[in-house]
Protein backbone atom coordinates (compact mmCIF):
# COMPACT_ATOMS: atom_id res chain seq x y z
CA UNK A 1 0.00 0.00 0.00
CA UNK A 2 1.88 3.37 -0.60
CA UNK A 3 1.83 6.03 1.78
CA UNK A 4 -0.58 8.35 -0.45
CA UNK A 5 -3.47 5.73 0.40
CA UNK A 6 -6.03 5.80 3.39
CA UNK A 7 -7.68 2.48 4.43
CA UNK A 8 -11.15 2.69 5.60
CA UNK A 9 -13.24 0.53 8.06
CA UNK A 10 -15.22 -1.87 5.70
CA UNK A 11 -18.63 -0.02 3.69
CA UNK A 12 -22.07 -1.15 4.22
CA UNK A 13 -21.90 -2.19 0.52
CA UNK A 14 -21.19 -5.70 -0.29
CA UNK A 15 -17.73 -6.40 -2.20
CA UNK A 16 -17.70 -5.32 -6.11
CA UNK A 17 -17.05 -8.74 -7.88
CA UNK A 18 -14.38 -7.46 -10.49
CA UNK A 19 -15.72 -7.23 -14.76
CA UNK A 20 -13.56 -9.68 -16.74
CA UNK A 21 -12.11 -8.01 -19.93
CA UNK A 22 -14.37 -7.78 -22.20
CA UNK A 23 -17.08 -6.37 -19.98
CA UNK A 24 -18.71 -3.24 -21.04
CA UNK A 25 -18.41 0.13 -19.14
CA UNK A 26 -21.38 2.25 -19.63
CA UNK A 27 -20.44 5.99 -19.61
CA UNK A 28 -23.26 9.00 -19.76
CA UNK A 29 -21.52 11.88 -21.86
CA UNK A 30 -19.70 12.30 -25.06
CA UNK A 31 -16.43 14.71 -23.89
CA UNK A 32 -12.83 14.26 -23.95
CA UNK A 33 -13.37 12.88 -20.20
CA UNK A 34 -15.06 10.19 -21.81
CA UNK A 35 -12.48 10.00 -24.76
CA UNK A 36 -9.73 9.46 -22.13
CA UNK A 37 -12.09 6.87 -19.83
CA UNK A 38 -13.21 4.63 -22.78
CA UNK A 39 -9.49 4.98 -23.78
CA UNK A 40 -7.94 3.41 -20.22
CA UNK A 41 -10.96 0.73 -20.69
CA UNK A 42 -9.06 -0.43 -23.46
CA UNK A 43 -6.17 -1.34 -22.17
CA UNK A 44 -7.24 -3.24 -19.92
CA UNK A 45 -9.47 -5.45 -22.47
CA UNK A 46 -12.92 -3.74 -21.60
CA UNK A 47 -15.38 -1.93 -23.46
CA UNK A 48 -17.17 1.07 -23.72
CA UNK A 49 -20.33 2.08 -24.06
CA UNK A 50 -20.80 5.67 -24.32
CA UNK A 51 -24.50 7.57 -23.72
CA UNK A 52 -25.04 10.82 -24.89
CA UNK A 53 -27.68 13.46 -25.37
CA UNK A 54 -26.22 15.76 -28.23
CA UNK A 55 -25.42 15.06 -31.71
CA UNK A 56 -22.43 17.09 -32.12
CA UNK A 57 -18.88 16.79 -31.91
CA UNK A 58 -18.77 13.56 -29.59
CA UNK A 59 -14.74 13.07 -29.29
CA UNK A 60 -15.75 10.08 -26.97
CA UNK A 61 -17.37 8.20 -29.93
CA UNK A 62 -14.26 7.88 -31.52
CA UNK A 63 -12.45 5.46 -29.28
CA UNK A 64 -15.87 3.63 -27.83
CA UNK A 65 -17.27 0.20 -29.05
CA UNK A 66 -20.56 1.14 -29.16
CA UNK A 67 -22.61 4.93 -28.43
CA UNK A 68 -26.35 6.26 -28.09
CA UNK A 69 -27.71 8.76 -28.73
CA UNK A 70 -31.12 10.01 -26.91
CA UNK A 71 -32.47 11.95 -24.51
CA UNK A 72 -31.39 11.46 -20.80
CA UNK A 73 -35.44 10.93 -20.05
CA UNK A 74 -35.72 8.41 -22.82
CA UNK A 75 -36.83 5.73 -20.62
CA UNK A 76 -36.57 3.36 -23.86
CA UNK A 77 -33.40 4.22 -24.53
CA UNK A 78 -31.71 3.94 -21.53
CA UNK A 79 -33.69 0.55 -21.15
CA UNK A 80 -31.39 -1.10 -24.04
CA UNK A 81 -28.72 0.87 -22.85
CA UNK A 82 -29.04 -0.61 -19.04
CA UNK A 83 -28.95 -4.37 -20.92
CA UNK A 84 -26.02 -3.57 -23.31
CA UNK A 85 -23.28 -2.44 -20.26
CA UNK A 86 -21.91 -4.14 -16.78
CA UNK A 87 -21.92 -0.88 -14.82
CA UNK A 88 -22.46 2.75 -15.43
CA UNK A 89 -20.46 5.82 -14.77
CA UNK A 90 -20.67 9.31 -15.81
CA UNK A 91 -18.07 12.11 -16.88
CA UNK A 92 -20.00 15.12 -16.10
CA UNK A 93 -22.48 16.16 -13.08
CA UNK A 94 -25.46 17.90 -15.40
CA UNK A 95 -26.58 13.97 -15.88
CA UNK A 96 -30.27 14.59 -14.65
CA UNK A 97 -30.89 12.96 -11.59
CA UNK A 98 -33.65 11.09 -12.78
CA UNK A 99 -31.34 9.54 -14.97
CA UNK A 100 -29.83 8.52 -12.83
CA UNK A 101 -31.56 6.67 -10.69
CA UNK A 102 -33.84 4.85 -13.32
CA UNK A 103 -30.37 3.44 -14.46
CA UNK A 104 -29.64 2.17 -10.74
CA UNK A 105 -32.69 0.44 -10.86
CA UNK A 106 -31.14 -1.68 -13.49
CA UNK A 107 -27.49 -2.12 -12.85
CA UNK A 108 -24.66 -1.09 -10.58
CA UNK A 109 -24.06 2.68 -10.81
CA UNK A 110 -21.08 4.67 -9.70
CA UNK A 111 -20.24 6.93 -8.26
CA UNK A 112 -23.83 6.67 -6.68
CA UNK A 113 -27.02 9.01 -6.89
CA UNK A 114 -26.37 11.41 -3.44
CA UNK A 115 -22.36 12.08 -4.53
CA UNK A 116 -24.42 13.84 -8.03
CA UNK A 117 -26.93 15.29 -6.49
CA UNK A 118 -24.89 17.02 -3.55
CA UNK A 119 -22.69 18.65 -6.25
CA UNK A 120 -24.54 19.18 -9.33
CA UNK A 121 -26.09 22.02 -7.11
CA UNK A 122 -23.40 24.27 -5.73
CA UNK A 123 -25.81 25.61 -2.57
CA UNK A 124 -26.87 21.60 -1.97
CA UNK A 125 -22.88 21.48 -2.13
CA UNK A 126 -22.00 24.18 0.35
CA UNK A 127 -24.31 23.07 2.97
CA UNK A 128 -23.57 19.44 2.95
CA UNK A 129 -19.97 20.19 3.49
CA UNK A 130 -20.82 22.60 6.52
CA UNK A 131 -22.45 19.79 7.35
CA UNK A 132 -19.89 17.59 7.77
CA UNK A 133 -17.89 20.71 9.49
CA UNK A 134 -15.73 21.46 6.36
CA UNK A 135 -14.59 24.48 5.77
CA UNK A 136 -16.02 26.95 2.74
CA UNK A 137 -16.13 30.53 1.84
CA UNK A 138 -18.64 32.50 3.33
CA UNK A 139 -22.16 31.80 0.68
CA UNK A 140 -25.98 32.60 0.70
CA UNK A 141 -28.47 31.13 -1.62
CA UNK A 142 -29.59 34.80 -3.84
CA UNK A 143 -33.10 35.10 -4.65
CA UNK A 144 -33.55 38.96 -4.63
CA UNK A 145 -31.48 41.76 -5.40
CA UNK A 146 -31.48 42.57 -2.03
CA UNK A 147 -30.10 39.25 -0.81
CA UNK A 148 -27.16 40.20 -2.57
CA UNK A 149 -26.71 43.66 -1.42
CA UNK A 150 -26.89 42.49 2.14
CA UNK A 151 -24.73 39.68 1.65
CA UNK A 152 -22.09 42.37 0.05
CA UNK A 153 -22.66 44.77 2.89
CA UNK A 154 -21.54 41.55 5.46
CA UNK A 155 -18.87 39.99 3.51
CA UNK A 156 -17.51 42.20 0.79
CA UNK A 157 -16.69 41.58 -3.06
CA UNK A 158 -18.25 38.39 -4.10
CA UNK A 159 -19.18 35.85 -7.05
CA UNK A 160 -22.39 35.72 -8.04
CA UNK A 161 -23.34 32.00 -9.71
CA UNK A 162 -25.45 30.01 -11.21
CA UNK A 163 -26.60 27.19 -8.66
CA UNK A 164 -26.47 24.46 -11.67
CA UNK A 165 -24.92 23.50 -14.76
CA UNK A 166 -22.26 26.27 -14.72
CA UNK A 167 -18.47 24.93 -16.04
CA UNK A 168 -15.55 26.76 -17.30
CA UNK A 169 -16.48 29.73 -16.06
CA UNK A 170 -20.00 29.87 -17.25
CA UNK A 171 -22.76 31.47 -15.22
CA UNK A 172 -20.45 33.21 -12.75
CA UNK A 173 -19.50 37.17 -11.83
CA UNK A 174 -17.64 39.08 -9.81
CA UNK A 175 -19.94 41.84 -8.33
CA UNK A 176 -17.30 44.18 -6.27
CA UNK A 177 -19.83 46.41 -4.53
CA UNK A 178 -23.82 47.03 -3.73
CA UNK A 179 -23.82 49.14 -6.64
CA UNK A 180 -23.58 46.63 -9.43
CA UNK A 181 -25.79 44.49 -7.57
CA UNK A 182 -28.89 44.93 -9.13
CA UNK A 183 -27.21 44.63 -12.67
CA UNK A 184 -25.52 41.45 -12.05
CA UNK A 185 -28.80 39.71 -10.65
CA UNK A 186 -30.53 40.97 -13.62
CA UNK A 187 -27.92 39.70 -15.97
CA UNK A 188 -27.37 36.09 -14.48
CA UNK A 189 -31.57 35.94 -13.38
CA UNK A 190 -32.36 36.66 -17.15
CA UNK A 191 -31.70 32.82 -17.30
CA UNK A 192 -34.40 32.29 -14.53
CA UNK A 193 -31.69 30.11 -12.54
CA UNK A 194 -31.52 29.69 -9.16
CA UNK A 195 -28.62 31.77 -7.61
CA UNK A 196 -25.58 31.65 -4.99
CA UNK A 197 -23.35 34.47 -3.86
CA UNK A 198 -20.13 33.32 -2.32
CA UNK A 199 -17.54 35.90 -0.77
CA UNK A 200 -14.17 36.53 -3.12
CA UNK A 201 -11.46 34.67 -1.70
CA UNK A 202 -7.85 36.32 -1.79
CA UNK A 203 -6.55 33.26 -2.28
CA UNK A 204 -2.59 32.56 -2.30
CA UNK A 205 -2.85 29.44 -4.26
CA UNK A 206 -5.82 27.05 -5.89
CA UNK A 207 -5.39 23.25 -5.49
CA UNK A 208 -7.21 20.02 -5.98
CA UNK A 209 -6.95 16.63 -4.63
CA UNK A 210 -7.33 13.63 -6.64
CA UNK A 211 -8.89 10.27 -4.68
CA UNK A 212 -9.78 7.07 -6.02
CA UNK A 213 -11.97 4.94 -3.89
CA UNK A 214 -12.70 1.36 -4.13
CA UNK A 215 -15.87 -0.68 -3.08
CA UNK A 216 -13.93 -2.06 -0.35
CA UNK A 217 -13.25 1.33 1.43
CA UNK A 218 -10.18 1.46 0.09
CA UNK A 219 -8.98 4.96 -0.86
CA UNK A 220 -5.76 6.40 -2.39
CA UNK A 221 -4.42 9.95 -3.52
CA UNK A 222 -2.36 11.17 -6.13
CA UNK A 223 -0.24 14.05 -5.33
CA UNK A 224 -1.58 17.45 -4.58
CA UNK A 225 -2.29 19.66 -8.05
CA UNK A 226 -1.98 22.94 -8.06
CA UNK A 227 -4.00 24.72 -10.20
CA UNK A 228 -4.10 28.19 -12.61
CA UNK A 229 -7.63 29.31 -14.05
CA UNK A 230 -7.95 32.20 -16.53
CA UNK A 231 -11.44 33.83 -16.43
CA UNK A 232 -13.00 30.58 -14.74
CA UNK A 233 -11.11 27.95 -17.23
CA UNK A 234 -8.64 26.02 -16.01
CA UNK A 235 -5.19 26.98 -17.70
CA UNK A 236 -2.20 25.11 -16.32
CA UNK A 237 -1.60 22.36 -13.28
CA UNK A 238 1.57 21.83 -11.85
CA UNK A 239 3.08 18.87 -9.81
CA UNK A 240 4.58 19.15 -7.58
CA UNK A 241 2.39 21.81 -5.81
CA UNK A 242 3.90 24.33 -3.47
CA UNK A 243 2.23 23.49 -0.27
CA UNK A 244 3.78 22.09 2.85
CA UNK A 245 3.33 18.71 3.92
CA UNK A 246 0.76 19.87 6.42
CA UNK A 247 -1.64 21.45 4.15
CA UNK A 248 -1.08 18.46 1.73
CA UNK A 249 -2.37 16.53 4.92
CA UNK A 250 -4.89 18.55 5.50
CA UNK A 251 -6.36 18.52 2.48
CA UNK A 252 -6.31 14.84 1.82
CA UNK A 253 -8.10 14.57 5.08
CA UNK A 254 -10.49 16.59 4.16
CA UNK A 255 -10.66 15.04 0.77
CA UNK A 256 -11.54 11.25 2.56
CA UNK A 257 -14.01 12.81 5.04
CA UNK A 258 -16.17 13.70 1.84
CA UNK A 259 -15.53 10.52 0.09
CA UNK A 260 -16.60 8.52 3.50
CA UNK A 261 -19.97 10.90 3.77
CA UNK A 262 -20.70 10.18 0.24
CA UNK A 263 -20.27 6.46 0.24
CA UNK A 264 -18.01 6.76 -2.73
CA UNK A 265 -16.78 4.62 -4.96
CA UNK A 266 -14.10 5.77 -7.87
CA UNK A 267 -12.17 9.09 -8.56
CA UNK A 268 -13.57 11.87 -6.24
CA UNK A 269 -11.88 15.80 -6.92
CA UNK A 270 -12.11 18.22 -4.52
CA UNK A 271 -10.70 21.84 -5.49
CA UNK A 272 -9.76 24.00 -3.10
CA UNK A 273 -8.07 27.65 -2.35
CA UNK A 274 -5.06 28.21 0.05
CA UNK A 275 -5.80 31.60 1.73
CA UNK A 276 -4.22 33.26 3.83
CA UNK A 277 -5.75 33.38 7.83
CA UNK A 278 -4.71 35.53 10.54
CA UNK A 279 -3.81 32.27 12.08
CA UNK A 280 -2.28 30.79 9.59
CA UNK A 281 -2.92 29.21 6.77
CA UNK A 282 -6.31 28.00 5.73
CA UNK A 283 -8.33 25.42 3.61
CA UNK A 284 -11.54 26.54 1.77
CA UNK A 285 -13.27 23.91 -0.20
CA UNK A 286 -14.56 25.30 -3.54
CA UNK A 287 -15.95 22.74 -5.34
CA UNK A 288 -16.60 18.94 -5.32
CA UNK A 289 -16.54 16.74 -8.82
CA UNK A 290 -17.82 13.77 -8.43
CA UNK A 291 -15.51 12.38 -11.50
CA UNK A 292 -11.78 12.59 -13.33
CA UNK A 293 -10.84 15.79 -13.45
CA UNK A 294 -8.92 18.22 -16.02
CA UNK A 295 -6.49 19.19 -13.14
CA UNK A 296 -5.60 15.43 -13.22
CA UNK A 297 -5.12 14.75 -16.85
CA UNK A 298 -0.89 14.71 -15.99
CA UNK A 299 -1.35 11.30 -14.35
CA UNK A 300 -1.71 10.08 -17.75
CA UNK A 301 1.77 10.71 -18.53
CA UNK A 302 3.66 11.20 -14.96
CA UNK A 303 1.66 7.78 -13.20
CA UNK A 304 1.91 3.91 -13.70
CA UNK A 305 -1.85 4.47 -13.70
CA UNK A 306 -4.06 7.38 -14.54
CA UNK A 307 -6.73 8.96 -13.02
CA UNK A 308 -9.15 7.46 -15.78
CA UNK A 309 -7.27 3.76 -15.65
CA UNK A 310 -7.98 4.22 -11.52
CA UNK A 311 -11.98 5.21 -11.93
CA UNK A 312 -12.42 2.22 -14.69
CA UNK A 313 -10.82 -0.12 -12.06
CA UNK A 314 -12.59 1.07 -8.95
CA UNK A 315 -15.92 1.13 -10.94
CA UNK A 316 -15.00 -2.64 -12.26
CA UNK A 317 -14.29 -3.87 -9.03
CA UNK A 318 -10.55 -4.51 -10.02
CA UNK A 319 -7.94 -3.61 -7.60
CA UNK A 320 -6.56 -0.07 -7.35
CA UNK A 321 -3.36 0.78 -9.41
CA UNK A 322 -0.44 2.97 -8.13
CA UNK A 323 -0.81 6.31 -7.56
CA UNK A 324 2.65 7.66 -7.12
CA UNK A 325 4.29 9.62 -9.71
CA UNK A 326 7.53 9.29 -11.29
CA UNK A 327 8.04 12.92 -13.23
CA UNK A 328 7.63 16.23 -12.07
CA UNK A 329 4.87 18.13 -14.47
CA UNK A 330 3.48 20.87 -16.01
CA UNK A 331 0.01 20.28 -17.44
CA UNK A 332 -1.17 23.14 -20.43
CA UNK A 333 -4.72 22.91 -21.74
CA UNK A 334 -5.02 23.65 -25.23
CA UNK A 335 -7.61 25.82 -25.66
CA UNK A 336 -9.23 27.06 -29.39
CA UNK A 337 -6.94 27.93 -32.04
CA UNK A 338 -4.05 27.01 -29.80
CA UNK A 339 -4.27 23.64 -30.61
CA UNK A 340 -3.17 24.65 -34.13
CA UNK A 341 0.26 24.47 -32.78
CA UNK A 342 0.19 20.36 -32.92
CA UNK A 343 3.13 20.13 -35.43
CA UNK A 344 4.95 22.36 -32.98
CA UNK A 345 4.38 20.54 -29.70
CA UNK A 346 4.32 17.11 -31.05
CA UNK A 347 8.54 18.04 -31.65
CA UNK A 348 8.93 18.70 -28.48
CA UNK A 349 11.07 16.66 -26.33
CA UNK A 350 9.75 15.47 -22.88
CA UNK A 351 5.85 16.76 -24.02
CA UNK A 352 3.11 14.82 -24.32
CA UNK A 353 0.62 16.12 -26.81
CA UNK A 354 -3.31 15.13 -26.57
CA UNK A 355 -5.61 16.16 -28.51
CA UNK A 356 -9.14 15.67 -28.40
CA UNK A 357 -10.41 14.84 -32.26
CA UNK A 358 -12.70 17.67 -31.84
CA UNK A 359 -13.44 19.59 -35.46
CA UNK A 360 -14.16 23.23 -33.88
CA UNK A 361 -11.86 25.20 -32.34
CA UNK A 362 -14.16 27.43 -30.94
CA UNK A 363 -12.98 30.29 -28.40
CA UNK A 364 -12.80 28.81 -24.89
CA UNK A 365 -13.28 25.17 -25.86
CA UNK A 366 -10.65 22.42 -24.73
CA UNK A 367 -9.21 21.36 -27.64
CA UNK A 368 -6.09 19.23 -25.73
CA UNK A 369 -2.99 19.34 -23.73
CA UNK A 370 -0.13 18.90 -23.60
CA UNK A 371 2.05 17.62 -20.36
CA UNK A 372 5.48 18.84 -20.13
CA UNK A 373 7.98 16.42 -17.75
CA UNK A 374 10.80 16.87 -16.06
CA UNK A 375 12.36 14.77 -13.81
CA UNK A 376 11.46 14.28 -10.25
CA UNK A 377 14.33 15.17 -7.77
CA UNK A 378 15.96 12.42 -6.13
CA UNK A 379 14.43 12.53 -2.18
CA UNK A 380 16.98 14.41 0.49
CA UNK A 381 17.83 11.91 2.45
CA UNK A 382 19.76 13.70 5.10
P1 LIG B 1 -15.83 27.31 -10.06
O1 LIG B 1 -16.54 26.98 -11.33
O2 LIG B 1 -16.73 27.64 -8.95
O3 LIG B 1 -14.79 26.31 -9.68
O4 LIG B 1 -15.01 28.65 -10.39
C1 LIG B 1 -14.00 28.71 -11.39
C2 LIG B 1 -12.84 29.56 -10.89
O5 LIG B 1 -13.31 30.87 -10.50
C3 LIG B 1 -12.17 29.01 -9.63
O6 LIG B 1 -11.27 28.00 -9.93
C4 LIG B 1 -11.51 30.27 -9.10
O7 LIG B 1 -10.36 30.61 -9.84
C5 LIG B 1 -12.59 31.32 -9.36
N1 LIG B 1 -13.49 31.37 -8.18
C6 LIG B 1 -14.62 30.66 -8.00
N2 LIG B 1 -15.18 30.92 -6.80
C7 LIG B 1 -14.39 31.81 -6.20
C8 LIG B 1 -14.42 32.49 -4.94
N3 LIG B 1 -15.42 32.29 -4.05
N4 LIG B 1 -13.41 33.35 -4.65
C9 LIG B 1 -12.39 33.56 -5.53
N5 LIG B 1 -12.32 32.98 -6.73
C10 LIG B 1 -13.29 32.10 -7.08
Amino acid sequence: MSSNSIPQNATTAPPLLPLPPGSTIGILGGGQLGRMLALAAARLGLKAHIYCARQSDNPAFHVAAAHTIADFNDTSALEAFASAVDVVTFEFENVPAQTLAFLAAKIPVFPGQQALEVTQDRLDEKLFLRQQQLPVPPFKEVNTPHDLTDFIDEHGPCILKTRRLGYDGKGQMIVPDPSKAGAAFAHLKGAKVPLIAEALVDFEREISVICVCSGEGEQRFYDICENRHDNGILRETQIPATVTDQTAAQARRITSKIAQALDYIGILTVEMFVADHPEGRQLLVNEIAPRVHNSGHWTLDACPVSQFENHIRAIAGWPLGSTTRHSDCLMRNLIGTEANAWPTLAAEAETALHLYGKTEALSGRKMGHITRLTPKPAPNCE
